[in-house]
């Protein structure tokens, strides 16, 4: 039996050995706490600490002391929203988000608009971009944040976070972004976007999971959060608990390396994609792409197939390949995605799809491997679809003539 393919790095990426290497000192011999000043296990532990912070800082054009460590993306994203949310409150209490953002930005906005704020969930277009005009109407006086992910975790669809930085700075207005999928893989930089707080995680780009960070601007304007974990006052007294010192220094590494080879890897990876792209619609119907091919993270294929239930493909391929049906969060509620849905996709499609992505570790045998399965399993599921049939009879509404006003 061949090992079954890894083609799900958009929900974890493996530990790259490199990061791996980088670690591993810091379990054992190197175990000091960074918080110890009185001696030399406490200022390693720091220094290994301060360093990684200058890593990531200059891989997205920022202070290191603008970079703030939490246990991952979800924890940067509750205490972005909740910490500007209480820290503006005199201010205002209206924040703009957007309808296909990640679970914790939905869950932390929901919250807040159980206590007290107003949210307006914005609604994007068939392709999956958020409206910039629909944006600018929906600011008030009272507007304290816009939320608007940078690219999504499951269409890879990049939103333009330049021109809603430029919008939010013109209003007066802090901007936070999920970078949790951008990372990485493509370039994000808090001074051409005019990003005031981001949201990034370790594990999305080859480092360990449970540690990811939150990059809060120092000045022009300065970002201010009240923090949502009290203690020792760890990290400028925004994120209190002790530094876990190998997975911050995983996440330097992984970020630096992720950044150094950032071209050649986004277009070998882009290539690959390309492959499975066409080795797939060019032997199959009734494929639709959802979401911009042209905006959207190298990595990343979304797929309804016509007549054929998600579930049954997923089963169907589960001995080649590990892939996700919708997100890895709402496979296990098994609802239909509420990305797919928002993008006006309908219910039966939504549980159709499927998320590749295709990532560092992947080859061109494995994209041959995963089409031809894929081929092989749609057709074998179609000739017991009543759904696929009726299809067939009417071609007006086969999704495969969508298929062709794609790029
Ligand atoms: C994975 C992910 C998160 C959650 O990050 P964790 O570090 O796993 O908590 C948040 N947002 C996006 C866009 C993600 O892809």
């Amino acid at each position: 039996m061949t090992k079954v393919i890894y083609m799900d790095n958009l929900a974890t990426t493996p530990v790259d050995p490199r990061v791996l290497a980088v670690m591993l000192p810091y379990f054992t011999e190197k175990f000091g706490n960074a918080a110890s000043r009185n001696h030399s296990y406490g200022w390693e532990a720091e220094e290994a600490v301060e360093h990684a912070r200058a890593q990531i800082a200059g891989v997205i054009n920022a202070d290191p002391r603008e970079i703030i460590f939490t246990s991952g993306a979800t924890e940067a994203n509750n205490l972005a929203l909740k910490g500007v949310a209480e820290m503006y409150r005199d201010k205002g209490n209206h924040i703009i988000t957007v309808s296909t953002e990640h679970k914790c930005v939905l869950d932390s906005a929901q919250y807040l608009a159980e206590h007290d704020c107003r949210v307006t969930y914005l609604p994007v277009r068939a392709n999956g971009l958020v409206d910039l005009k629909a944006l600018e109407s929906a600011l008030t006086p009272e507007t304290i944040l816009i939320s608007v992910m940078f690219a999504n975790n499951e269409t890879g669809v990049i939103q333009p976070v330049e021109q809603i930085g430029k919008l939010a700075r013109a209003h007066g207005v802090l901007f936070h972004t999920d970078a949790a999928q951008a990372l990485g893989k493509i370039p994000v930089d808090v001074q051409r976007d005019s990003i005031d707080i981001m949201s990034m995680s370790a594990h999305k780009l080859y480092g360990p999971k449970g540690v990811g960070a939150l990059y809060v601007r120092r000045k022009n304007p300065r970002g201010r959060l009240v923090a949502q974990m009290h203690g020792g006052g760890h990290e400028r007294g925004m994120r209190s608990g002790t530094l876990y010192v190998p997975l911050i220094a995983g996440f330097g590494a992984a970020a630096e390396l992720a950044a150094a080879n950032l071209a050649s890897e986004a277009a070998r990876i882009a290539q690959l994609r390309q492959h499975l792209l066409t080795g797939i619609t060019g032997r199959l119907r009734g494929v639709t792409v959802h979401g911009d091919l042209e905006h959207r993270l190298p990595g990343n294929l979304n797929l309804g197939f016509a007549g054929v239930e998600g579930e049954a493909l997923l089963m169907g391929l589960g001995d080649t390949v590990a892939l996700s049906s919708g997100s890895a969060c709402t496979s296990a509620a098994l609802e239909p995605s509420h990305v797919l849905r928002a993008m006006g996709i309908s219910d039966e499609l939504a549980y159709s799809s499927l998320r590749f992505g295709i990532g560092r570790f992947n080859t061109e045998v494995d994209i041959e491997r995963v089409s031809d399965k894929i081929v092989e399993i749609v057709n074998r599921l179609r000739q017991f679809s009543p759904a696929w049939e009726i299809q067939q009879r009417s071609p007006a509404t086969d999704p495969s003539t969508k298929l062709q006003s794609i790029p």
